[in-house]
């Protein structure tokens, strides 16, 4: 019997251990500039996130993404993070099941706004 063997990595934001094509990877590029890593092989140091944007909106509005770099993200690298993770809010949706759940995401505001 043998076990496959799959790579895991751990989300940087919510610390959950997925297989690394389920994770984003967010890399230091060696000439110092942060990029999202589609192919998972850029050279440059790396951080995973999983796809799911309160992860990419903890680790970038906190610290997270800044240690695991080693790296202070400029206004525009967070600009750029944050539009690539708005880009796929129905994968959000869907992977953020059984996943933590953020009191304040609820937003009753939308359900008591008829005026
Ligand atoms: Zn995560």
């Amino acid at each position: 019997m043998r076990v496959k063997h799959v790579p895991q990595r751990t989300c940087i934001a919510c610390r959950q251990i997925a297989s690394k094509r389920d994770l984003v990877r967010v890399v230091r590029s060696p000439d110092g500039t942060i990029q999202i890593d589609q192919t998972g092989k850029k050279p440059g140091r790396g951080a995973y996130l999983c796809r799911r944007k309160s992860c990419w909106a903890r680790a970038t509005k906190g610290k997270q993404l800044e240690a695991a770099l080693k790296v202070a993200l400029s206004p525009a690298d967070k600009a750029m993070l944050a539009e690539f993770a708005a880009t796929w809010a129905q994968v959000d949706d869907q992977a953020d099941e059984n996943a933590i759940v953020q009191p304040d995401a609820v937003n009753d505001d939308e359900a008591s706004e008829k005026s």
